[in-house]
Order: structure tokens, then C-alpha cells, then sequence
């Protein structure tokens, strides 16, 4: 396994690998890497001959200083998992070789980016098509492997690609959770084990909601506020949002149907926890 810190040596890599007939899968990540992002990058191997695994924590999708500045970051140990999941190459730019002094050209994403997370987030779509742009050319993949964990992000990027005509296969991965049904994320590192404990409520709400549906509720509203009951019931968990919107374009319809995501977002202290789930899962 080699490792490259530079989008010109991961081009020269890459471009090398294409010369010798190679496909080339890439999992973007921001480090703290778990099981999820160990399960991406089987995945990946499935549909490439080399596998790239990217860590950067990405600050220009950070619109709180502290959550970038209290973000995990894990390196020795992301190197020993990668390296233990045959991964080939592990590209970790550093900051000022990514955004060195001067740079000022972004990619913004359209509507999808501006709801939900968006909303919530001012700028981090802008943030995250730029990075994954950036990484895309650095890395060139022929297949790239997201999660549907971030499932607002993976319809941006899938949008971004087409519209702007990037070659590459946008493959997706399903939520990884632990037993207790938390989706897996390196934020969770941060919870306390009250919180952690705690946090199950996040999946049970996305559960209410699937099983009022499945029972005929359709009002959104009225799935909203089955969800906000079932999270007053946690003392340490601050509701932020519960929405129901259309799959592909994330837009929340008069009426609930089956092509609906469930998509939350749910505080333990500072640690912002987000979920979703098809409202037929
Ligand atoms: P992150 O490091 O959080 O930016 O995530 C990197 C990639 O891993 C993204 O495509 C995420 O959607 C994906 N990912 C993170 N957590 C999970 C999970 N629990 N299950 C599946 N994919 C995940």
C-alpha cells in the first residue's frame, strides 16, 4: 500500500493505472474510518482492480469551526485498516496542497443543495462538490463508492456527475449499523456512553415513522410529530429536523409515498447525528 499526499502524485498514480488497463475504485472519507467505510471499500474492490482510499477532513464543508476542529482524526490506525482491506493506495492531501494560497474556484451544487442538510448547513455542499471534484480528478476513478448514510450528498454528487459530464460509475453502499441499529459514523467517537446509550432513539424514530406509513398514515406533519414524540421521550436528545421528501428531488410532496426518504437530524450535546431510511424499508 502506498500513500500520496499530493493530487499531482495521485494523478501520475492513477493516469499510470488507466495505461495498464486498470479500473480504478475510489471511497472518499474523512478518516476515523469504521466498519461503513470498511464495507465501502469491499465494495469498491468488487468493481476495480485497484482500490484508492482518499482521507481528507475536508474544511471547506465545515460550517462550524469547532465541529472541524473536533472532527476524529485517526490516522495511524485509518492506515493499518486500509492496509489491512488490501487497499492500494491511501490518498491524504495536506490542506495547503489542496487549497493553497490563492485558490478561489468552487463547484456549487444546484436546488438539491440548498434544502434539508443544505438548509441546515450553509456552504457544506459547496464544500463537499469541490472536494469530490477535486478528488475525482486527482484520483480519476473509474467507479466511486459512496454511502447512503449521507443520503442528500450521494443525490448531489450523483447530479454533479451528470450535469457536468464526469466519467465515472457513482456506486452506492447501504447504511452500516451496530447491533443496536445507529448508522455508524465517526462522530459517534465523540458521544459520551450516556449519549452513545441514548442515541438508539435516532433509529427508533426513523422506525416510527416506516411503521406509521406501513400502518396508512400519509400527512407528513402527522409522521413529523410521531417522530418528535418519540425523541422528547430521550432527555439527552435534541430534536433538530425530521423530513419526508421525494427521493429525487428531495422536495417533501402534499402526501407521503413510496418513493419517499425519511431523513433526520438529531443532537447529543454538540455531536450533530444525521440518519435516513426509505419510508418502505
Ligand atoms: P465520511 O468519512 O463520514 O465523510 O464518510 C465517507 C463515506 O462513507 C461517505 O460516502 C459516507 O456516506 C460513507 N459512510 C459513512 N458512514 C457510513 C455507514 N455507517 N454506512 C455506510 N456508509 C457510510
Amino acid at each position: 500500500m502506498i500513500v500520496l499526499d499530493n493530487p499531482a502524485a495521485m494523478q501520475a498514480w492513477s493516469l499510470d493505472a488507466h495505461h495498464r488497463g486498470l479500473r480504478v475504485g475510489l471511497v472518499p472519507t474523512m478518516g476515523a474510518l469504521h466498519a461503513g467505510h470498511l464495507a465501502l471499500v469491499e465494495h469498491a474492490r468488487s468493481l476495480a482492480d485497484v482500490v484508492v482510499v482518499s482521507i481528507f477532513v475536508n474544511p471547506l464543508q465545515f460550517d462550524r469551526n469547532a465541529d472541524f476542529d473536533a472532527y476524529p482524526r485517526t490516522m495511524d490506525t485509518d492506515l493499518a485498516a486500509c492496509a489491512a482491506h488490501d487497499v492500494d493506495v491511501v490518498y491524504a492531501p495536506v490542506a495547503s496542497t489542496m487549497y493553497p494560497v490563492g485558490f478561489q474556484t468552487t463547484v456549487t451544487p444546484g436546488a438539491l443543495g440548498d434544502v434539508l442538510e443544505g438548509a441546515a448547513r450553509p456552504g457544506h455542499f459547496k464544500g463537499v462538490t469541490t472536494v469530490v471534484t477535486k478528488l475525482f480528478n486527482a484520483t480519476q476513478p473509474t467507479v466511486a463508492v459512496f454511502g447512503d448514510k449521507d443520503f442528500q450528498q450521494l443525490a448531489i454528487i450523483r447530479r454533479m456527475v451528470s450535469d457536468l459530464d464526469m466519467p465515472v460509475r457513482v456506486v452506492a453502499h447501504p447504511t452500516v449499523r451496530d447491533p443496536d441499529g445507529l448508522a455508524m459514523s465517526s462522530r459517534n467517537a465523540r458521544l459520551t456512553p450516556e449519549q452513545r446509550a441514548a442515541a438508539v432513539v435516532v433509529p427508533l424514530l426513523l422506525a416510527t415513522v416506516r411503521r406509521a406509513y406501513r400502518d396508512g398514515i400519509t400527512s407528513c406533519s402527522a409522521l413529523r410529530e410521531l417522530a418528535i414524540a418519540t425523541v422528547a421521550n430521550e432527555p439527552l436528545a435534541r430534536f433538530e429536523h425530521l423530513d419526508i421528501v421525494d427521493s429525487s428531488t428531495l422536495v417533501e410532496p402534499d402526501v407521503a409515498h413510496d418513493q419517499c426518504r425519511v431523513v433526520t437530524a438529531v443532537w447529543f450535546g454538540d455531536v450533530r447525528l444525521i440518519d435516513n431510511c426509505a419510508i418502505t424499508d
